[in-house]
């Protein structure tokens, strides 16, 4: 059997060992010390536009306090992106609140301008204004920034960014991770970098980075007992784990360098199968291809190449199952036309790491065009 290739596994740069020593030798085993606040700040120079980076135990963790930091609560509607990993919607459900889905449009795979206005207008219609919008740079690719930032000005909705899968990806020259009222960064395990476990909350307002921290750490007040006025929660990030972040922050370029040539291979190489086209970048968008996506003609095919590709010991995914499809959320509201449900049905994610060897993408090509060339 052929040696496995993942979709998408952990690539380390070499430092990060350094940065968790030296939590070891100073005794910083804790979810505070200074690798969190050295993370922190790796991640607030390199988004830029003065954002506040809050470092957390998860992205699901950071988009959870920032529904609540915008005071989401029992009864209220969240707009959400359909078309993502599941994630991004489920917090919505802790808070008691419900997820209103949207559907996207086919220029970046990301939620729809216009069906989102329709979606807040038919909602204002009966009397019920949407708390936030969620807002995702799917598989990279930066949602229609403009368009989505003015129906959140219009209607006076905040956007909660979730870049969870963006880090890197940039909008016409600025970074995913500054665009919304709130941003969300993971460092997952199968994420561009990785913690092995971990997130970030990230806002232009340092209060809100303040109290996010304040509702990660147990809502202790300020008194030398333990005093509560809040509920809170243990999110924060480990000092163990930010050292793997710090080590992580300086290869990040370098990451999204080699995903980005990965896309750019298989483009070359597939693109003379005229059955199997890609998702391009709209003038000013810079994907960080944190995987490559391909669509099919059609499921059989689809499905054919994914099984043949598994039969060689290679791991590849269908595009995320879009949540208004999803059996737990099958009773919520929803905004559709079709697109994501399309996208899922055609859609493969092939192996996608920055460890990829040019021996490993030239076998994954060569599988897919024996299967379908
Ligand atoms: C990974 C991911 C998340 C959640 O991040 P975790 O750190 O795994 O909790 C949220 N949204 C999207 C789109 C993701 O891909």
């Amino acid at each position: 059997m052929s040696s496995k290739i993942w979709l998408s596994s952990p690539h380390m740069g070499g430092t990060e060992e350094k940065y968790v020593e030296q939590a070891f030798n100073t005794n910083w085993i804790a979810p505070l010390g200074p690798n969190v606040q050295g993370f922190e700040q790796d991640i607030e120079e390199y988004i830029g536009s003065d954002v506040h980076v809050a470092c957390l135990s998860s992205g699901t963790a950071a988009i959870h306090l920032a529904l609540q930091l915008l005071g989401v609560g029992q009864g209220d509607e969240v707009l959400c992106q359909s078309f993502t990993f599941a994630a991004s919607a489920n917090p919505v459900t802790y808070l008691g609140a419900s997820p209103i889905f949207v559907d996207s449009e086919p220029d970046t795979w990301n939620i729809s301008p216009e069906l989102l206005e329709k979606a807040i207008l038919s909602r204002l219609e009966v009397g019920k204004k949407p708390k936030a919008i969620i807002a995702v740079h799917l598989y990279g690719m930066p949602y229609k920034v403009d368009e989505i930032s003015s129906i959140s000005q219009k209607y006076d909705i905040p956007v909660i960014e979730d870049s969870a899968e963006a880090l890197g990806s940039e909008y016409h020259g600025t970074k995913c991770g500054s665009f919304g009222e709130m941003a969300v960064l993971s460092f997952n395990g199968n994420k561009i970098i990785t913690t092995s476990g971990g997130g970030a909350l990230l806002s232009k307002n340092n209060d809100q980075k303040d109290k996010a921290i304040f509702l990660a750490t147990q809502a202790r007040d300020n008194a030398p007992h333990y005093q509560h006025t809040h509920i809170g929660y243990n999110y924060r990030m480990s000092n163990v784990l930010a050292g793997i972040g710090r080590g992580q922050m300086e290869v990040l370029q370098n990451r999204v360098d080699a995903r980005r040539s990965n896309f750019e291979f298989y483009k070359k190489h597939l693109s003379e199968l005229t059955q199997i086209s890609f998702l391009d970048e709209k003038e000013g968008y810079y994907c960080n291809r944190w995987l490559t996506c391909i669509l099919t003609p059609s499921f059989e095919i689809r499905e054919k190449i994914r099984l043949a590709l598994n039969e060689e010991n290679i791991e590849s995914r269908p595009l995320w199952k879009p949540m208004h499809l999803q059996p737990v959320f099958a009773g919520d509201i929803t905004f559709v036309n079709g697109v994501s449900e399309d996208l899922f049905q055609r859609g493969l994610c092939l192996p996608s790491g920055s460890n990829l060897e040019q021996s490993d993408l030239t076998r994954i090509c060569g599988i897919i065009e024996n299967t379908i060339g």
